[in-house]
């Protein structure tokens, strides 16, 4: 009796030492992820020293030098690990003027994999299609081939007015393609002659001249269509565009302690587009995988798990890298006990997509609990798709995406104005003390959830809103025939 008690007194000790210790370290690391760091240093070389880093460019190439020298200045063990990007697209300089009833000059860019007008300009007569609503192109169908569409736009506040311009985008690509446009001019959404760059809905498979034109200047083309004005643009667009190349996700990792095999991944994307600096979409959080990395190597903290820490690349060109990522470690996906993707800015994390997965959202409340005074914390069931944690959730694994406040989010998401000065440096540090505390608990605690089976994926896809947010970006294809995805 007295033997079994004493081994119960040691049993409750040990367990108790572990639970305290564990709490200990979370503290230590939400503390250092808040306090002193080169965090704003790093993220202004990013920005201002390297600045845009579309795939594919030079700046790219140099970023993914730079993410993998400040892991290793560190002490992260780090590699680059090469995969495949499908088509080389860069736009060098596009230009174009306005002429017939009034002739006046444009600012203008090409959308994403729009094409170059390699042999001649493109030239056309313009065409208003009004907001781009079904009844506003069925009116319009007998006459928009061969011409120039062009498309009003709301201004741009939120992500929520960014998911409806690519829901409406997608149809109405789809539906004036078929019927023969040359090509079209989308009004840019935000103000002040701010352009930006965000895909278009057919992604590297598009085979049409696509453009955004500078909100002023798109205005005053649809008044002038409105009063009956007639109208032609000649577009000169010089786009560097070829095959497969190579590109390069970087990848850092922490040994784990006990269960080195079991991987929590926590990830940002490397590249942007490259109008701007990609400050708040994503460097600001790769500044932050990369703190958390450094800080955890210096508090000489050992997981019981493997984390990866991940600078995903082609991300804005499709999610490639985290794709192919999947492809690469297929034998380790089982192994992959949690993912997680920063990827919205640097407005307050106010809590996760936990991407179909109740499971998963009980977990995570858990591994909230000692950043609370960082909250309150909404989490949301609902799974979102346009970012890396994508794969992933078609291949079962448990993965989960930070949501935030908006902040400067929507009016310079993929713009000229996504620059070093809108990032909320004060607030990108608690983030990263709430994204540290998430990746502690996954790497620590005694919970493995399972991987969904592809029949149970597919449920997911089916029962929530995935099916329309894959159909909005052209994916549900390469699900469907098993190039993405559990099998
Ligand atoms: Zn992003």
């Amino acid at each position: 009796m007295k033997q079994l008690l004493t081994k119960y007194i040691l049993l409750f000790f040990f367990a108790s030492f572990s639970l305290y210790s564990q709490s200990a370290q979370t503290q230590q690391l939400i503390s250092a992820m808040i306090g002193e760091s080169p965090l704003e240093e790093d993220l202004q070389e990013l920005c201002d020293v390297i600045g845009g880093r579309a795939t594919g460019s030079k700046g790219n190439l140099e970023s993914v030098e730079w993410g993998l020298k400040k892991f290793h200045d560190a002490g992260i063990s780090a590699q680059k690990e090469a995969f495949g990007m499908p088509r080389v697209w860069l736009e060098k300089k596009t230009e174009a003027t306005v002429s017939g009833d009034a002739n006046f000059q444009i600012r203008i860019v090409a959308m994403p994999f729009s094409i170059g007008s390699k042999n001649g300009n493109f030239i056309g007569q313009l065409i208003s299609g009004g907001k781009g609503t079904d009844e506003e192109l069925k009116k319009i169908n007998s006459k928009m081939k061969d011409k120039f569409l062009v498309i009003d736009s709301d201004e741009l506040k939120d992500i929520d007015g960014l998911f409806v311009d690519y829901a409406n985008s997608a149809k109405i690509e789809k539906y004036s393609i078929s019927s023969g446009v040359k090509g079209i001019l989308y009004v840019g959404s935000r103000p002040t002659m701010t352009m930006f760059r965000h895909n278009a809905s057919q992604g590297d498979e598009n085979k049409t001249p696509l453009f955004s034109v500078a909100r002023e200047h798109g205005a005053r083309i649809i008044r002038l269509l409105k009063l009956g004005k007639n109208l032609s643009v000649n577009i000169k667009s010089e786009i560097e565009d070829g095959g497969e190349y190579k590109s390069f996700n970087v990848v850092g990792e922490i040994k784990g302690r006990t269960k080195p095999d079991e991987i929590v991944l926590i990830g940002a994307h490397l590249d942007s587009w490259d109008l701007g600096q990609g400050a708040n979409d994503n460097g600001c959080n790769i500044a932050m995988m990369i703190d958390m990395a450094r800080q955890i190597k210096k508090l000489g903290l050992k997981p019981e798990r493997t984390i990866r820490f991940v600078l995903w690349n082609g991300e804005e060109q499709g999610m490639i890298g985290s794709w192919r990522y999947t492809n690469t470690h297929l034998n380790e996906m089982a192994n992959h006990v949690m993912v997680g993707s920063i990827d919205i800015g640097s407005g307050r994390i106010n809590g996760f997509f936990v991407n179909g997965r109740q499971d998963v959202m009980n977990e995570l409340e858990k591994s909230l609990k000692p950043v609370s005074g960082f909250g309150p914390f909404n989490n949301l069931e609902e799974p979102v798709v346009g970012t890396d944690n994508y794969d992933f959730m078609l291949h079962g694994v448990p993965n989960i995406v930070g949501n935030h406040e908006p902040q400067f989010y929507g009016p310079t998401y993929h713009a000229e104005s996504d620059t070093y000065d809108k990032v909320d440096l004060r607030q990108l540090r608690i983030n990263g003390a709430v994204t540290a505390a998430v990746v502690w608990y996954f790497a620590n605690e005694n919970v493995k959830l399972p991987r969904q089976s592809r029949a149970e994926v597919q449920k997911v896809i089916e029962n929530t809103s995935l099916r329309s947010q894959m159909d909005m970006f052209n994916l549900y294809p390469a699900w469907e025939n098993g190039s993405r995805g559990i099998k």
